[in-house]
């Protein structure tokens, strides 16, 4: 429904889909899916009245490879996104947990 009256900002923890319990600290790494802590600010995107701040699970090897200076996985985040969570109006809860 576009009920939205306000903008809202909705933060988003992505990562990839691994047995892990999806509310806890630890997830696969979006790119190798190492199980990792940490954290790092992909981008923000604005969709409709919905501000996305975009945070990705990335392991401390990928983030020494620099592998999200490489425009091949950017696309593949990019692609995962746009698939499944900006679009516009789907819900006025985003859950991360598919
Ligand atoms: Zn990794």
């Amino acid at each position: 429904m576009c009920t939205h009256k306000k903008k809202k900002d909705i933060e988003l923890q992505i990562y990839e889909e691994t047995d892990l319990p999806t509310k806890g600290w630890i997830q696969g790494c979006i790119l190798c899916k190492m199980p990792t802590s940490k954290t790092q600010y992909y981008k923000s995107k604005k969709v409709g009245d919905l501000d996305y701040h975009i945070f990705i699970h990335l392991c401390k090897d990928c983030v020494n490879y620099k592998k999200m200076e490489n425009l091949h996985n950017r696309k593949i985040i990019d692609t995962y996104l746009e698939k499944y969570y900006l679009i516009p109006c789907r819900s006025n809860t985003p859950d991360t947990s598919l």
